[in-house]
């Protein structure tokens, strides 16, 4: 059996607490690999040669800094087929999804290239007579992250690239159920010339968790997963001195006025519903149909659900692999198996197929009148099934997402621009798409999300990950005549 190791000081380390995890391949049931589930003392280690690097690390030139972040995102560029692959194998998303995770995840790399322009303060000159005041940035130290199944190679980016860029060093504890490709791609990192100990992995659950938590060296926890775990992150992180962001889960609206363009909304729902399984934060999960549209939308949409190709990511043909696990494939299938007790109507049966019986695979599944109050409605159910709930005005779908406990993403569909603009202003959520389904901000921008979907102040990626890897310093200073000066001929030089 294949074992997974930690990764520290730029080479595998094999775990030593003799616990393991499983690793399946979820497209045919079986287990691959397992996972070292490390210690305490392990994780320790990893912080510990983190926290020796640190030094070094922040010391190098932003120019040296972006050369590595240049090396490292030719070499992710060079080896994104064999990401991709990885990606699918543990994770069952067909690789061409993979692949698109990746192209995200790449942006961000891309994002942490320019860190020379975003690491610079601010300068005002003569603030006093004499007097000159200025901010500079600079980075936490060592810092952490977590990460869920859903995004293995492209949350971590998320966190990683903006963190060492700013010169930090990182821990990451990647998600045991999908953890080869960082152990891939911290390779590349260390091919790309970052030095040991800037970047390590320390593969584990809870325990693992609860020692980052508690760490007295490392400085910030940035996390994605589910709310109850983001919760916990949180409030641990934050009553152990830690700055902590915690991105939780989700049920994403789609709104679709009645003069939404009917085909256009049905493939995007479908794409948005049904895409990786469901398996995305981003997901849309329940289609708020306004007036009308209802009865369209669910021929629109149940038409076109025979068509989609649900196989393992071996099969060039597959448009959907299966879930993650065998128990989240039987939990999202009780959501379909509860919903006529709860007054709700089954329209697309996903248990109903004739797919491998030993993968976790799970058909699409429509369901129609689905109301708050109901299971279905109320939790994020992480699968594809997406639920139709009816709603005879604007204001009525503006009211339900704004009163549901979670805030990710939204989209609205219609072609009415005073209507999306009064949305964009009336929506509680922190990610909005206009006739886009999965709004998730390039990396330019940052990704957060409202309410129980995000505990903390810092949004993830972008600018705001800038803010959160650094702290400023304020200088005020006064400097006598200068003195001193010398000849150099030498081209001035930034390393
Ligand atoms: P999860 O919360 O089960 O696991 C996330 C991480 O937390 C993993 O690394 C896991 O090992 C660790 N963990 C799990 N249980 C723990 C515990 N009791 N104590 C300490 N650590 C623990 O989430 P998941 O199932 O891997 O991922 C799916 C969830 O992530 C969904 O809810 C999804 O919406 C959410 N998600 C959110 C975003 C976002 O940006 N908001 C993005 C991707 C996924």
């Amino acid at each position: 059996m294949r074992t997974i190791n930690h990764w520290i000081n730029n080479a595998e380390v094999g775990s030593t607490s003799g616990n393991f995890g499983p690793v399946y391949n979820p497209a045919t049931g079986e287990q691959q690999a397992q996972v070292g589930l490390a210690s305490v003392s392990e994780v320790d280690a990893a912080v510990a040669a983190a926290k020796e690097a640190f030094t070094t690390w922040r010391s190098a030139s932003l120019s040296r800094r972006a050369e590595v972040m240049f090396a490292f995102h030719q070499l992710v560029l060079a080896n994104r087929d064999k990401i991709a692959e990885l990606v699918s194998i543990e994770h069952g998303k067909v690789p061409s999804d993979a692949g698109g995770e990746l192209a995200r995840g790449i942006e961000n790399i891309e994002f942490a290239c320019g860190i020379p322009q975003l690491m610079k303060g601010n300068f005002s000159e003569q603030a006093s007579t004499g007097v000159d005041v200025f901010s500079i940035r600079q980075p936490l130290g060592v810092v952490a992250g977590i990460t869920p199944f859903n995004f293995p190679a492209m949350v971590p980016m998320w966190m990683f690239a903006n963190a060492i860029a700013t010169g930090n060093t990182f821990i990451l504890k990647p998600s045991e159920k999908d953890p080869s490709v960082t152990l891939f791609v911290a390779d590349l990192l260390r091919q790309a010339g970052l030095p040991e100990g800037v970047f390590n992995i320390v593969q584990g659950d809870k325990v693992a968790v609860d020692r980052i938590l508690e760490h007295p060296d490392i400085a910030a926890v940035s996390f994605v997963g589910s709310t109850p775990i983001a919760e916990y992150i949180y409030s641990t992180g934050t009553a152990n001195g830690k700055r902590v962001q915690a991105l939780g889960g989700a049920k994403n609206h789609m709104i679709v006025l009645p003069d939404a363009d009917i085909d256009m909304a049905a493939d995007a729902a479908v794409s948005a519903g049904y895409g990786s399984a469901g398996e995305r934060c981003m997901a849309i999960s329940v289609v708020v149909a306004v007036g009308d549209a209802g009865d369209k939308l669910v021929d629109a949409i149940s038409a076109r659900l025979p068509k989609l190709k649900v196989g393992p990511g071996t099969d060039p043909d597959a448009e959907m692999g299966p879930l993650i696990t065998r128990e989240h494939r039987d939990k999202v299938a009780s959501y379909v198996a509860g919903a006529p007790g709860e007054g709700a109507t089954v329209v697309v049966d996903g248990r109903e197929n004739d797919l491998p019986a030993d993968g976790f695979f799970l058909a699409p599944s429509l369901i129609d009148n689905v109301r708050p109050g109901m299971k279905a409605y109320d939790e994020e159910i992480f699968g594809p099934v997406l639920s139709i709930t009816r709603v005879d005005t604007y204001e009525e779908a503006v009211t339900l997402v704004n009163d549901h406990q979670y805030g990710n993403g939204t989209a609205i569909f219609t072609r009415d621009g005073g209507a999306a603009r009064q949305f964009q202003f009336d929506i509680q959520v922190g990610m909005v798409g206009i006739n886009v389904p999965i709004p998730v901000p390039v990396a330019y921008y940052s990704f957060g999300g409202w309410k129980a979907s995000l505990f903390g102040d810092a949004n993830m990626y972008g600018p705001a990950g800038i803010d959160f890897y650094t702290r400023t310093k304020t200088v005020t200073s006064r400097w006598p005549d200068p003195a001193t000066s010398s000849v150099d001929l030498g081209f001035p030089q930034t390393r």
